[in-house]
Parts: C-alpha cells; sequence; structure tokens
C-alpha cells in the first residue's frame, strides 16, 4: 500500500487546485472576519453618560443661560449698528444739502440778492434735523458701547463657567479611557478566545495530515486563520509587544523549514522513512498508523507513544515471533523472511536472523 504511485494530474488540474486552494483561504478569510466583526460591534463605554456624571449640572445651565444672553446681546449691537449706520448716512446727505444752500447764500450776498424765507425756513430745517441726527448718532454710539462692554462681562464669566467645565471633564475623560481600555482588551481577548483555537485545530490537523491528499485544504485554512490572528493581535496590542510576537512566530516558522529542507538533504526519502519506521517499532506502534503493535508478550497491553516506557511486560512467557499485521490499517509488520523463512520486520531493510537486505519503499 506504501507503493502507490502518487497522480500529479494534468496542469489544468494542479492549477485548479492551487486556485480553489487561494479561493478557499479567502472565504475562510471572510468567515473569520465576520466572526470578528461580530464581536468588535459589541457596544462600548458611553462618554456622554460618564460626563454627566461628573459635570455640575447648575454649572451647564449657567453657561447655556450665559450663551442665550451673549447671542441675544449680539443681535442688539447688529440692530443698534444697523441704526448709527443709517442716521450716520441721513446726517452726510443733510450736510451737503447744507451745504450746498450755504453755498447758494454766499453767492446771494455776492449778487446783493436776499435770501427768501422759504430758502431760510428750508435752510432752518435742515440745520435742525441735521443737529437732531447728530444726537440720536451720539446717543447710539453711547448705547451700542454700554452693550458692547457688557457683552465682554459676559463672555468673560462664560470662559471662566467653560473653564471650570473643563476641569470637571478631565476625570470623566480619564474613566472614560480606562473605561476603553478595558473594553479594547475584552474585544480583543474574546476574539482571541475564538480564532486561537481554530489556530490551534488547524496547526495540529496540518501536523497530523502532512501527507493527506487534503493538505492544501488544511493549510489554507491555517493560513487564512493565523492571517486573521495576526491581524486581530496586531489592531490591538501595541506595536510594541506585537513586533516580538511576530518576530517569534517568523523564527519558529523559519527554523522549522530550514529543519525540513536540512533534513531532507541529509536524509534522501527512504533513508528518513527508514528512520521513521525504527522509530515506530523501537516503540512497539505500527509505523503506518501508530496503533499498538500487540505480538508476543504485549498481546493483552495497550499503550500510545507516550506510556510505552512506562509499562510493565510480562517477561516470563516464552516470546514465540510471529508473522503480524497491523489490525487497524492493514500493514504488513512481521513477515517471513524470504532467505531464511524466520520471522523479520516488514518494513526495516534487513533480517535479524539472517541480515539479508530488502528494499523498503
Ligand atoms: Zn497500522
Ligand atoms: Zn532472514
Amino acid at each position: 500500500m506504501r507503493n502507490q504511485v502518487k497522480s500529479k494530474g494534468t496542469w489544468w488540474h494542479r492549477f485548479a487546485i492551487r486556485f480553489f486552494t487561494v479561493i478557499f483561504a479567502v472565504l475562510v478569510f471572510w468567515v473569520l472576519g465576520f466572526l470578528v466583526q461580530d464581536i468588535q460591534s459589541l457596544p462600548g463605554p458611553n462618554y456622554g453618560s460618564i460626563e454627566k456624571n461628573y459635570l455640575n449640572k447648575d454649572l451647564l445651565a449657567r453657561r447655556d443661560a450665559l450663551n442665550k444672553q451673549i447671542t441675544a446681546l449680539s443681535r442688539q449691537i447688529d440692530n443698534e449698528t444697523e441704526k448709527q449706520r443709517i442716521v450716520g448716512d441721513s446726517s452726510r446727505n443733510l450736510q451737503q444739502t447744507i451745504n450746498q444752500l450755504l453755498e447758494l447764500q454766499k453767492l446771494g450776498i455776492e449778487k446783493h440778492m436776499a435770501f427768501s424765507d422759504t430758502e431760510q425756513a428750508n435752510f432752518t430745517s435742515s440745520l435742525n434735523l441735521f443737529l437732531d441726527n447728530q444726537k440720536k448718532y451720539q446717543e447710539l454710539s453711547q448705547s451700542v458701547s454700554e452693550m458692547l462692554e457688557k457683552k465682554q462681562t459676559l463672555v468673560e464669566e462664560k470662559d471662566q463657567a467653560e473653564q471650570e467645565i473643563d476641569k470637571q471633564r478631565q476625570p470623566a475623560r480619564d474613566e472614560y479611557n480606562a473605561l476603553s481600555r478595558a473594553h479594547q482588551l475584552k474585544l480583543a481577548l474574546l476574539q482571541l478566545a475564538i480564532l486561537l483555537p481554530i489556530l490551534l485545530v488547524a496547526a495540529v490537523v496540518i501536523i497530523r495530515k502532512r501527507s493527506s491528499i487534503y493538505f492544501p485544504l488544511y493549510v489554507a485554512f491555517g493560513a487564512a486563520t493565523l492571517v486573521k490572528v495576526a491581524l486581530v493581535v496586531h489592531e490591538y496590542f501595541p506595536s510594541r509587544y506585537f513586533k516580538y510576537v511576530l518576530i517569534g512566530a517568523l523564527l519558529l516558522v523559519v527554523a522549522r523549514l530550514l529543519v525540513y529542507f536540512i533534513r531532507t538533504i541529509a536524509f534522501p526519502k527512504t533513508q528518513w522513512l527508514v528512520r521513521q519506521y525504527r522509530e515506530a517499532y523501537e516503540r512497539f506502534l505500527c509505523p503506518v498508523c501508530e496503533y499498538p503493535i500487540r505480538t508476543g508478550p504485549r498481546r493483552f497491553l495497550f499503550w500510545t507513544r507516550r506510556t510505552v516506557n512506562k509499562m510493565v511486560v510480562p517477561g516470563d512467557r516464552a516470546d514465540q515471533e510471529e508473522i503480524y499485521t497491523c489490525p487497524a490499517c492493514g500493514t504488513g509488520l512481521f513477515e517471513e523472511c524470504s532467505s531464511c523463512h524466520k520471522i523479520r520486520h516488514a518494513m526495516l531493510p534487513n533480517c535479524t536472523h539472517c541480515g539479508i537486505e530488502k528494499e523498503v519503499v
């Protein structure tokens, strides 16, 4: 069962497998993204409600009242200034009229013509109007400057209130920041609590099913999960720590790859297989499926890779060798030697009795 020739498939098949592996990875990444997003949308602390606990309500009301007063006063000042402008315009017009009348009078005197009564009356009324206007203008100036002064006082009061509010706001901000940080940490831990077990499962599957034909599927799954975990860690933990996590993970991966390649060169495939088989036989485990080889005195025992060395094997019974096939996977583990016809390891190169060598496949 080990000498099946692995079919590589056509170019098109290999391309399709790679293509769908990538698609699969992207889809897994998406699904994980949705999970993470749902966690991220959990509501955090609300600054508004925290601030309410710290700010004095009367102070806020005073600030608002001051704001209203200032706005009203500003509007009033604008109105008065507008009025002042209109009065100023009319004063300028009157002044021009008076100047013209004076000019006319001057001409009349030069030509010895008397100013008529109506002209005189016009002149007097213009002059009176002008003086009235001037008085009004002065009054408006006075009231505007008074209002400006009042506004300044109000603005100062408001600034003071704002400063006090700001002071009260500081502890609110501190509390909000602390709550925020705690919330972020909770989100990160929740996300990792979901992602890390998935990553662990992926890693275990990748390591266990190294030689499975579905290996690309597992790798795609693992890679997508790893990228998501890295992104989450990067988002929530300061890059100061993340740097070490990342470099640690990279070191592990690169070291693992190095070991793998060094081993492939140092032990060509058969030699590598023989090593694996040897280690399995040493632990009395099937080299293919790790089911215990329950033969001889170990017939009624059970053990695993870890417990094999802690077992007490009943040694008083005669150890009769026999042909043995793994009951779990059907691989022949002990067989008759073709040369000396005694029982030998089926998956190791040499017979323990006659030493004849056979090819391990
Ligand atoms: Zn087996
Ligand atoms: Zn032999």
